[in-house]
This record gives structure tokens, C-alpha cells and sequence, in this order.
């Protein structure tokens, strides 16, 4: 239990209740600190794209398979040439490690203050920040989430929830209906569902009778009205791996994807004189988790035509600030040389070309106990590798979960069978959680070189504020990693793996 679980929800509640529809104090606690925008940098619409747990690596082979499958590099890359774009680096620590997971990242930028990982925008002492979505409606501002991930989960929920555990999906369900976020597009149906909730309640009715349009298929977001508030959750769980959608025709009739999500939002919220958009591709970070180089960057391409979908709607609206990034690394994937001369490292890249099903459900086809030539046979169909009968024996007591690795964190069907396929791919990987790598960050549009050169992840939030012409800061406290050595064996292996991503 992390010790921000410690604290009730009621709690916290009762003891900040910021929300309880008062107006924004005035005059402010403390000055963020950021000039407010000067004349011809104040952006009418932000947009923030987030490829969650997105390495330096992912960035590059996702790059690298944009030019084998496209003929072209990615947006993201096009950007570093670009003339008006500002590049920068970003330090994601959260309060209590120098690894943060996505809640704290995200609430890092949604109340510009460092919290323990686990937390959605609530500090170790139970007290509630007021998140960004809150200040900015405020002031007008219309807000909306958009993601591949369940639209509860831990990167939309930092921009306009609080809670003390990210893993509280119901109650964040609830409070985006009663803070009365604009758009919300992504997964997790369960969460609505008054018969998969634990206190039954039917949020859908909830959310038609607030006014919202509730759509469940992607065709209903084609036909949704641009007048009323959006309610789109077109899975039960996280929206399908890439690699696993555009290979079945049934699953692309029914989800839409990020792009046509992305656009789909932008063309409701284009009329709205300000207006935020978070944009994440999330399951890259799922991806990485698996140890498995197509889920994760096929996704990262949804997410690059994501981009690219915001800069056609900058062109038509000029007065939109644009800004790129990830909240963390995660297993550091990369094309390792291969061969004489490392000569194999680019025919073997290529071999991602013809990769056609996730690490999802390669394994689920698997099961626990599979003859050898069936996992010969079901790795060659979603991969093309032809696998000899001694690799395919090293797998099996994986599958049984009874295999042993040196490592601890790779003890796991999901990151044995990515070292497996690092024979077939050149790529390699660190680990399969998150890491402590300073991140990318790319901004253009009015506003953007405050986020050029090395930035904290707090700053975010500040900058957005001073751009909206805001001046408010929430409270904070002193960050509290352990930096002395630690003799002993970690206790939490993967812990955020299977603690908060189990579908
Ligand atoms: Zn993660």
C-alpha cells in the first residue's frame, strides 16, 4: 500500500473542498513565478499529445519504421527541422523517486506540483491540488481528454481528477461528469457500466441526463452532435494494440482510431473561442511493459499521425500552442548492432514490416502449456520468425510461469518472448518498467519557446497558466527520495506493471 492509499478519499475531500463552486481566489496564494503571455503569445487553444512512456528509442525506431512503412520519417522528427519549433529536454522525477509512474507525471503538469507515484493530484498528506482543467474552465476554457488507454486511467485523469490511488477508476468516471469535462474519448465502458461498477450506479444515464451525447462505436462518433458535451468509450478495457487493430476488420468497424479520434474532437472544439485538448497515446508505455517492439511502435505511429492531425488544425487556426512529449522512458528499447560489421541490424529492423499481432495475443493463443510446434507455428504466423525447436523449449517455462531469469524484473512470458524476438528484430531492451531518461519536449505555436532547453515537469503547468494569463499556484512540499544505497533486494518487482495495468 503506497502511503498516499493511507489517506480516505472522504478525507481529503473534506478537508480541501476547492471545488464546492466557488470562484478561483483572488488574489492568489503565490506567484507561479512565469511572466504572464506577452502580446502575440497568448494561444487561444492548447493542444497537449502525450505518447506515454515513449524512450529516446522508441522515438528513434518508430522513425526508422516510419521510413520502411510510410517512405517518410515521422512528424515528431520533422519538427526538430522545423523553423518555428522549440525542442527541449524535461525532468519527470516524481516526489517520492526518480522512476515516475503516469499519475504523477500527469499531475505534475495538471497542478504544476510533485506527488508521490500512484496519486492522482492529491500530496502525501491528503490535501487536493486544484487541477488544471478545473482553473482553466474557470476562466472559459473548454476542455477535453482524448486517449487509447481507459479514458479513466492515469495520464487524462492528471489534467481534471483527484484521488489518492490511480487505480480508483470509478470515482474519476464520476468526477469528470461533475466537473463536466467537454469531450472524453477512449476506453473503458466498464467503468460506466452499471452492471460491471461496484456501486451499480449507471453513468451512462448520468452522463445523457447532464447533457452529454454517450457513443459507443466509432460510427457514433461520426454522427455525434457538435452542440452537446461527448461521452465516447468504444472498448470495455484499453482501446486494441495498433498491430492488433488493422488486422481485424471487425475490431476497425467498431474502435476508432487515435487520428480519427484526435480530429474528431478538434472538429467539436474548434468553434469554442479557448479550449484544451489532451491527446495520449497510451499504449505505447503497455507496449514497452510487454518487452514487445511492434505493439509499442506501431502505437507510436497512431500517435505521430495524432501529431500531425493537430498541425493540419494549427494551420487552419494559428492561435494554437502544440505541445509534444511523453511523461517517461520505459524499457529503453533499441536496434542493437547485429552480424559482422553489424550488418544484420538494418535487414532485421525490417522485419517488423511483417509483424502482425501484439505480444497480447501471441500469448493468449499460447496458453500455460503448448506443444513445441505450436509455438513455433504461432510466433511464425504473427512474426514470420522461424523459430528452432531449442528457443521454442527456452519459452516454455515462462509460459507455465515457472521459468527463472538473472534478472528479476524480465521474469515474464511477455519480456522472454521479446529477448526471443530481439533474434528476429535486433532490438533489444532494458528492462520492461519505467525509466528515470529526461524527456523530449516539443512546442509550436504561440507560447512555445518557454518550453525549449531543460525544463521541469511543474513547469508545464506554470507555462500553461502564464499563456491563459493566470495566476495561481497550488501548494507543495519537499521532494523525498531516498538517494542513500540500497544493500538490499528491491520488494516491489514490476510493480506498476501488475499493480495498476492489468486490463
Ligand atoms: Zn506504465
Amino acid at each position: 500500500m503506497s502511503k498516499a492509499q493511507s489517506f480516505s478519499r472522504r478525507g481529503f475531500l473534506r478537508r480541501s473542498g476547492w471545488w464546492a463552486a466557488t470562484p478561483l481566489a483572488a488574489p492568489h496564494l503565490i506567484r507561479s513565478g512565469d511572466p504572464l503571455a506577452q502580446p502575440g503569445q497568448s494561444p487561444r487553444h492548447i493542444i497537449m499529445l502525450i505518447s506515454d512512456g515513449m524512450s529516446a528509442g522508441t522515438l528513434t525506431c518508430a522513425d526508422h519504421l516510419s521510413q520502411l512503412t510510410r517512405g517518410r520519417g515521422t512528424v515528431w522528427m520533422e519538427l526538430f527541422k522545423h523553423p518555428r519549433a522549440h525542442v527541449g529536454l524535461m525532468n519527470m522525477r516524481s516526489l517520492d523517486s526518480m522512476v515516475t509512474d503516469s499519475s504523477a507525471a500527469s499531475s505534475s503538469w495538471g497542478s504544476g506540483s510533485r506527488i508521490a507515484n500512484g496519486a492522482v493530484n492529491v500530496l502525501p498528506d491528503g490535501r487536493a491540488l486544484k487541477p488544471l482543467y478545473s482553473i482553466l474552465a474557470e476562466a472559459g476554457w473548454k476542455r477535453g481528454l482524448v486517449t487509447t488507454t481507459e479514458i479513466t486511467h492515469a495520464t487524462p485523469a492528471g489534467f481534471a481528477a483527484n484521488d489518492d490511488s490511480r487505480g480508483s477508476a470509478e470515482n474519476i468516471a464520476r468526477q469528470y461528469l461533475e466537473r463536466r469535462v467537454d469531450v472524453l474519448l477512449g476506453g473503458g465502458q466498464k467503468f460506466y457500466d452499471p452492471q460491471k461498477r461496484k456501486d451499480k450506479a449507471d453513468l451512462w444515464q448520468e452522463y445523457r441526463a447532464a447533457g452529454y451525447c454517450v457513443m459507443m462505436a466509432a460510427d457514433d462518433l461520426k454522427k455525434a452532435p457538435p452542440d452537446q458535451r461527448w461521452l465516447g468509450t468504444f472498448h470495455e478495457s484499453h482501446l486494441p494494440f495498433t498491430v492488433d487493430h488493422v488486422h481485424d476488420a471487425e475490431l476497425m468497424a467498431k474502435v476508432p482510431t487515435l487520428p480519427e479520434m484526435t480530429r474528431a474532437a478538434l472538429a467539436r472544439l474548434e468553434k469554442e473561442n479557448h479550449f484544451i485538448l489532451q491527446v495520449e497515446g497510451g499504449r505505447v508505455d503497455h507496449g514497452c511493459h510487454a518487452c514487445d517492439a511492434p505493439a509499442a511502435l506501431y502505437d507510436q505511429l497512431a500517435f505521430d499521425e495524432a501529431i500531425e492531425v493537430c498541425l493540419e488544425f494549427q494551420k487552419r487556426s494559428p492561435e494554437t500552442l502544440v505541445v509534444i512529449t511523453t511523461d517517461h522512458g520505459n524499457g529503453n528499447l533499441g536496434l542493437n548492432g547485429m552480424g559482422k560489421n553489424y550488418a544484420d541490424s538494418s535487414p532485421l529492423f525490417a522485419n517488423l514490416k511483417s509483424a502482425k499481432a501484439s505480444f497480447d495475443a501471441i500469448l493468449k493463443k499460447l496458453g500455460t502449456a503448448p506443444e513445441i510446434t505450436v509455438i513455433q507455428e504461432v510466433i511464425r504466423e504473427a512474426t514470420g520468425y522461424s523459430l528452432s525447436e531449442s528457443k521454442a523449449a527456452l519459452l516454455v517455462p515462462f509460459l507455465a510461469k515457472k521459468g527463472e531469469t538473472l534478472y528479476d524484473l524480465m521474469n515474464s512470458a511477455s519480456a522472454q518472448l521479446g529477448q526471443l524476438l530481439a533474434n528476429h528484430w535486433g532490438i533489444g531492451w532494458t528492462g520492461n518498467a519505467h525509466t528515470a531518461d529526461y524527456v523530449n519536449i516539443v512546442a509550436i505555436g504561440p507560447g512555445a519557446e518557454r518550453f525549449r532547453g531543460f525544463i521541469q515537469n511543474t513547469d508545464v503547468f506554470h507555462k500553461f497558466l502564464a499563456l491563459a494569463e493566470i495566476d495561481f499556484k497550488n501548494p507543495e512540499v519537499p521532494l523525498k527520495a531516498k538517494m542513500e544505497p540500497n544493500p538490499g533486494r528491491h520488494d516491489a518487482i514490476a510493480w506498476h506493471w501488475r499493480e495498476t495495468h492489468s486490463a
